[in-house]
């Protein structure tokens, strides 16, 4: 009995050295110090001893029991500890490690030129308007004074999607929904900001799909004066107050007559560089006065209402105005080339 005793004693002894955790420790407190446990169970036998061993073994097993609490407590102590450094440690922040940087996006460029664009205009009194990018070829041509068959359509090469549905090759189409919307009455000012798309080999400079600004006045008394006057404030708000303009005629189906706009080159002030292909001048955009044939078939008289109209290419904008010489740069969204333009907000 002695024996069986001490071996329990050493058992408990190994057990509770080698428990990692509480609820173990916990586990063989319960099985070693329980009702149910294996010292109990010998005690039981005690009947079978003789009145000298009794008290002898009683003893022997109360020292037992007391040493295997004590050194229960003295791991739990010891684990417990532990547990607590292990959270500290897990836990633990380095407050001198640098921070994460937070990645921010920023707007696209395009997008930044279209809102300064867009800003300028309704600064003057402008609204913005805007139109479908699938449209019919009624309003993207035939409303324009390009009816079917005209030679300038070839201009545009078009993805057509049914006979009569194309994706828009320009923001026009909106000027003659609005026009249309008036019902034959001004005044009407307004700017088209959209894509447009064009069966096109994409280059440095073509792409398929690009962006147009369009902007359009129609009321009573409107002549080439007041859009020269505008596209002067324009040219100087957005590339400068000391860039000259200049218009040189050229030819567009919807406007008569048409122009070309030029801005002075500012890198050479007007000397010639390869900037501006040696001519002191760069090329912005296309303008004119709005057809009588296009007034009319918006609903407008074209003996009481002129009007004027001009577009532009944002991309050919942002181009000149950042030093950009790829427009596919705008369109293959690399991170580095658009981590540029977050820097200047
Ligand atoms: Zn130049």
């Amino acid at each position: 009995m002695k024996e069986r005793l001490q071996e329990l004693k050493e058992e408990a002894l190994k057990k509770i050295k080698d428990s990692s955790n509480l609820k173990d420790l916990n586990d063989l407190r319960v099985s070693y110090l329980g009702k149910k446990g294996p010292i109990t169970e010998v005690l039981r036998g005690m009947g079978k001893l003789t009145a000298e061993e009794r008290p002898k073994i009683g003893a022997l097993a109360n020292t037992i029991r007391e040493h295997i609490a004590d050194l229960i407590t003295e791991k739990r102590e010891e684990l417990e500890a532990a547990e607590v450094n292990q959270k500290l440690e897990a836990e633990k922040i380095d407050v001198t490690l640098p921070g994460r940087p937070v990645k921010t996006g920023s707007r696209h460029p395009l997008t930044k030129i279209v809102e300064e664009i867009e800003d300028l205009f309704i600064g003057m009194g402008y609204q913005v308007a805007e139109g479908p990018e699938v449209e019919k070829d009624y309003y993207n041509f035939e409303a324009l004074n390009l009816p079917k068959g005209h030679p300038a359509r070839d201009m545009q090469d078009s993805f057509y999607i049914t006979e009569e549905l194309l994706m828009r090759t320009q923001t026009s189409p909106v000027q003659a929904r609005t026009m249309e919307k008036h019902e034959g009455k001004g005044p009407i000012k307004i700017i088209c900001p959209g894509k447009v798309y064009r069966r096109d080999n994409d280059d440095a400079t073509h792409s398929h799909q690009f962006t147009q600004i369009e902007g359009l006045v129609v009321d009573e008394n409107i002549t080439m004066a007041d859009l020269k006057g505008t596209l002067d404030v324009f040219a100087k708000k957005m590339f400068g107050e000391d860039r000259e303009i200049r218009l040189r005629p050229s030819f567009f189906p919807f406007t008569e007559p048409s122009v070309e706009m030029d801005i002075s080159c500012k890198i050479c002030a007007g000397s010639g560089c390869r900037i501006c292909k040696q001519t002191g001048w760069i090329e912005i955009l296309g303008a004119g006065m709005v057809h009588p044939n296009v007034l009319q078939m918006s609903g407008f008289d074209p003996k009481k209402y002129t009007g004027f109209a001009f577009g532009m290419g944002p991309e050919r904008i942002a181009m000149l105005k950042y030093g950009i010489d790829d427009i596919r740069h705008f369109y293959t969204n690399d991170i580095r080339f658009l981590q540029q333009f977050s820097v200047q907000e």
